[in-house]
């Protein structure tokens, strides 16, 4: 089954759509421009690369460089007067007015841009360029992760991964997006009495609190707990690299123990007043085993005493994340998942339907704690696992590691920090609270 971008893009073009179509990388890219092949094979397609190969043979590729620049190029293509412009880029160097008039003067226009990590510094550049709302299309990107997303001129979301495709039409920008209403649910019916007592009997022994931190944009204080965005460092420290590509790695998470809430005991090797973790996000990273404990792509340590970092360095994945500061957190309790507390099937089978209830908010207060570890950040508790329960060693003992936070890269501050969805967990040691790893799974 081909990939669904492919589709709508195949059938865009085929209709003779405009389509404005960004790849994250030269993978990405390629693969969009092949499967749209077919599509462009009766057109009059004019491509310009610096490297000519893999091209999909009904477009005619001109080599770029030397005096020849794209902007150049294009320009010379357009008085061709082109059924579609193909072009490969840096993201930097794309000549948008250019190529946004092209496609209002009637031109298809399809792009592969390196380094062009999201949608957003695409979209603000097209938004300071003045073209008729009506004629633009929809903007297609393709991350460097492969993950498709499509959003209108202003950013908003139209179409992304999981939800059904949408029209041509509407991929292209030719109708209006409406939203689509949200679907009416039926409530889902509450537990039996006799299984919630077998429940809560089985689980409420093991309750633990969490506590969920309370965000707010990122401050200047680089002293704070925050997710993403400017650290402390040890004195004169230079910016920490990756040991795997040396590329500067962003912080994901720096918590303060001063602003640790006073029952979330987290044991604070003595002198220690950080604890942080750096993980990098090139593209181009060869780490060989990102997820495990002994990976070399991140930096997780305690910080005894530290100064603000210089403004983080320009780097490919760095400016992925969206950074900001722990202001709270916000205490609540939660259980065990279903195989960390041993369940049976029938039980496994009721809190599923529990969980259904608490997320629509049909569940009673003190019955949500049964429902398992909460997704997103959290300090202490529970962990929710991706894939199967994944308690560590310690590298030093051998002993079994207590969970400390929970980094999730599915939503918020942290997405795609290491896969497109997924949940890290950083553990210590209870022996040796120096010890401390971080590991994560995707589904
Ligand atoms: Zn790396
Ligand atoms: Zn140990």
């Amino acid at each position: 089954m081909s990939d669904p971008i492919e589709s709508v893009l195949g059938a865009a073009l085929s209709r003779g759509l405009f389509g404005l179509l960004i790849a994250g990388d030269e993978a990405a890219g390629r693969a969009l421009v092949r499967a749209c092949a077919g599509a462009l094979e009766g057109a009059h397609a004019l491509g310009f690369a610096r490297d000519l190969d893999g091209w999909p043979a009904a477009v005619r590729v001109l080599a770029l460089g030397g005096e020849v620049t794209l902007a150049l190029g294009l320009r010379a293509a357009l008085r061709q007067d082109p059924d579609w412009l193909v072009a490969e880029a840096p993201a930097a160097d794309l000549p948008l007015d250019l190529l946004v008039t092209a496609t209002q003067t009637g031109h298809g226009v399809l792009v592969r841009a390196a380094g062009c990590p999201d949608e957003r510094p695409l979209v603000d550049a097209l938004g300071q360029v003045e073209w008729a709302a009506s004629a633009f299309p929809r903007v297609v990107v393709v991350d460097t992760r492969g993950v498709a997303r499509i959003v209108a001129a202003d950013g908003a979301p139209v179409w992304r991964r999981g939800e059904p495709l949408p029209a041509p039409e509407l991929a292209t920008g030719h109708i209006p997006y409406v939203p689509p209403p949200p679907p009416a649910r039926e409530p889902t019916p509450p537990l039996d009495p006799d299984v919630l007592e077998r429940l809560r009997a089985r689980l409420a022994p093991q309750a633990r609190p969490t506590f969920v931190p309370v965000l707010a944009p990122p401050s200047d204080d680089a002293a704070r707990s925050r997710l993403g965005g400017r650290p402390l460092l040890a004195p004169g420290e230079a910016w920490p690299r990756c040991g795997v590509c040396d590329a500067p790695m962003p912080l994901a998470v720096q918590l303060a123990r001063a602003e640790l809430p006073a029952d979330a005991a987290i044991a604070f090797p003595p002198g220690a007043e950080h604890l942080q973790l750096f993980y990098c996000t090139s593209d181009a990273c060869g780490v060989t085993d990102p997820a495990s404990a002994g990976a070399r792509n991140r930096l997780l340590r305690f910080l005894d005493r530290g100064e603000p970092a210089p403004a983080p360095p320009a780097s490919g994945g760095v400016t992925r994340l969206a950074p900001q500061d722990v202001v709270g957190w916000e205490r609540r309790l939660e259980t065990p998942g279903s195989e960390d507390a041993d369940l049976l099937d029938d039980l496994v089978e009721a809190r599923w339907r529990l969980a259904d209830r608490v997320a629509h908010g049909e569940a009673d207060p003190d019955e949500a704690p049964l429902a398992g570890p909460l997704a997103g950040q959290k300090l202490l508790g529970w962990p929710l696992w991706t894939q199967a329960p994944g308690w560590e060693a310690c590298p030093r003992c051998g002993g079994r590691m207590t969970f400390v936070f929970q980094v999730d890269a599915d939503r918020g501050p942290l997405e795609m920090l290491f896969a497109a969805d997924g949940t890290g967990h950083v553990s210590q040691c209870p022996a040796h609270p120096d010890v401390v790893v971080f590991t994560w799974a995707c589904g």
